[in-house]
């Protein structure tokens, strides 16, 4: 082992990463030392190199960015009690919080203020080894495979999504098909939904969301009104439950219309700016708001792996597979909107 590693990074800044030789990271006491196999590019990611009015104040230079990856444990620090083991094969929940904090010593781990995101405001995983604390190691089933491992993380925003209600027996409306709403959709069926919606304006993700979420039903609401999508599943009032994963105005319009009175909204996608709501129609529903960040420590986690292992297959919404080398390829495929998710793998160069 050289005592270097490739990393993509941030370096000054400007638009773009850069492929560096970086220093192999040292695990801390509290530590393990990962190496990488695989890892996802996340819209977070997009943001980072756009260099996007967020990340400029949120994302310290340099910074090795990338925070969805999968590997094996390859050395493990002295305090760790844990009972990890080398060869271990992992991935990490990438939120990084302050144990002694209130929230966290209240057992609300995903609501520490003072959290630090693997890859944005610490070292990240896209490189051939990365340091998380065991604190946050997610121990892999055997049938789980490094790919799907590596987009572990956003289907914990997902489910996370999907477990604010009750989905069992109820017409659910998702909007925004990026992966996070098409495994959400995907979710929403597994837990049971009597139907579910999952509209955008993106032809090829409604496309893919067919083979990522069977059985949902899909809505280009550019070509389709929503109104008549729902006449023809039966629904005579409205949707008990929307997930809004688009962060777009116009969909969160849409969810507030479409729901039933007393109806729920699980709220993931961030609006890009400060929008106008019609606060008026939520009162007068009834309705139940909900913001929804990071993943549960770690019910989410265990809630991911049980769907797995029940037949959810995330393995569909991968239309990428890349060497780290062909990074670019892989952002520009990103930000064209025709993919799902994009995987680099860290073992070769191409
Ligand atoms: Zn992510």
């Amino acid at each position: 082992m050289t005592d270097t590693m490739k990393a993509l990074a941030k370096m000054r800044p400007e638009v773009g990463l850069e492929l560096i030789d970086a220093p192999i990271p040292v695990a801390g006491p509290e530590d393990v030392l990962i190496r990488v196999h695989r890892t996802a590019v996340c819209g977070t990611d997009i943001h980072i190199w756009n260099w996007d009015e967020w990340s400029q104040k949120n994302v310290p230079t340099p910074m090795i960015t990338g925070h969805e990856f999968s590997g094996e444990i390859v050395a493990i620090g002295s305090d760790v009690n844990r009972p990890l083991k080398i060869g271990q094969r992992v991935s990490a929940e990438g939120h990084v919080i302050d144990l002694n904090s209130e929230a966290a010593r209240a057992g609300h781990f995903h609501l520490d203020p003072h959290t630090r995101g693997i890859g944005v405001n610490r070292q990240g995983a896209f490189a051939e080894f990365v340091v998380a604390p065991a604190f946050n190691v997610i121990e892999l089933p055997d049938d789980v495979s490094y790919e799907v491992a590596a987009m572990l993380d956003p289907f914990g925003n997902a489910v996370h999504t999907a477990q604010q209600f009750d989905l069992l027996g109820e017409d659910v409306l998702v909007t925004g098909a990026g992966p996070i709403g098409m495994m959400a959709a995907a979710v929403a069926r597994h837990a049971g939904a009597r139907t579910v919606v999952l509209t955008d304006i993106n032809d090829f993700r409604l496309e893919l969301a067919q083979k990522v979420a069977p059985g949902v039903r899909t809505v280009n609401t550019t070509k389709e009104d929503l109104r008549d999508v729902m006449k023809e599943l039966g629904l005579k009032v409205g949707f008990d439950v929307a997930l809004e994963m688009s962060g777009s105005p116009i969909a969160f319009k849409q969810c507030v219309d479409t729901l039933i009175m007393g109806g729920g909204m699980a709220l993931l996608g961030i609006p890009s700016k400060p929008m106008e709501t019609d606060w008026g129609a939520i009162i007068l529903k009834a309705l139940t708001i909900k913001g929804v960040y990071g993943r549960e420590m770690f019910t989410t986690w265990r809630k991911m792996l049980g769907l797995l292992k029940a037949g959810l297959d995330l393995e569909p919404l991968i239309t990428h597979r890349l060497s780290y080398a062909d990074y670019r390829e892989g952002f520009d495929a990103m930000r064209s909107g025709q993919s799902g998710k994009v995987i680099l793998d860290w073992d070769k160069a191409a």
